[in-house]
């Protein structure tokens, strides 16, 4: 065997990416998401700030920073956001946080942001952002779904649909499209997507002194 490099491939310096999830409720986003970040702990969740309140089982500081409207103009205000949208008659954002710095050092996020905040995210930082956009396998699948889920009317489950159908409509801003007809087989695609991107080569800022050393 001839001499070996100091340094395996896999832990070269790279830059690490945004890594953007999105799709319709009832498409499996979230659950995708979390089989996600149980799966791979080189991948961080980008906590979003949120002037929704809390749903039972929601934690301040984990799932969003739960924040009052007045404290969210001022962060606005502040410029303390990446990107914010207004989803369903609440604000969301992406506070900037450590997010620069970490991405830098290697570290990967999660976004679990709507298609206007990809916009926004992608507009700022295209080297960085890989957009991945979940779709149900049918209107009907996603009917049942979003029925099974709650036990809201109707009304509320009609008006859930049209925003589904509102999001469905931003598919083509996205660099891949699942179909979520499997969950195993679409998280499968997922992390492959994820895998294969982390391999860029201008992402692999380590590649330089590595190949360097491998010619000698
Ligand atoms: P939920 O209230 O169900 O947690 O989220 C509602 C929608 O807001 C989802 O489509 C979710 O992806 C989106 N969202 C959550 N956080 C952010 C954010 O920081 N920015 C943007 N633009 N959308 C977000």
């Amino acid at each position: 065997m001839g001499e070996r490099t100091n340094q395996s491939a896999d832990t070269l310096q790279r830059r690490g990416l945004m890594f953007i999830l999105s799709s319709p409720s009832g498409a499996g986003k979230t659950t995708l998401s979390r089989m996600l970040l149980e799966a791979d702990p080189a991948i961080k969740l980008s906590v979003s700030a949120t002037t929704r309140p809390p749903r039972p089982g929601e934690i301040d500081g984990v799932h969003y920073h739960f924040v009052s409207p007045e404290r969210f103009q001022e962060m606005i205000e502040a410029d303390d956001f990446y990107e914010w949208a207004e989803v369903f008659g609440h604000r969301y954002g992406t506070p900037k946080g450590m997010i620069r710095a970490a991405l830098k050092e290697g570290q990967d996020f999660l976004f679990d942001i709507d298609w206007q905040g990809t916009q926004q995210l992608y507009q700022k930082d295209q080297q960085d952002v890989v957009r991945v956009f979940i779709l149900p396998p049918s209107i009907e699948e996603l009917h049942r779904r979003l029925r099974a889920r709650a036990t809201d009317s109707e009304e509320v489950i009609a008006a859930r649909m049209e925003r589904a159908r509102a999001e469905i409509s931003h598919w083509d801003g996205y660099d891949y499209v699942i179909i979520n007809d499997d969950v195993e087989v679409c998280f499968a695609k997922v992390r492959a997507i994820l895998e294969a991107e982390r391999m860029k080569r201008q992402r692999q800022t380590g590649l330089i002194p590595f190949v360097r050393h491998l010619m000698g």
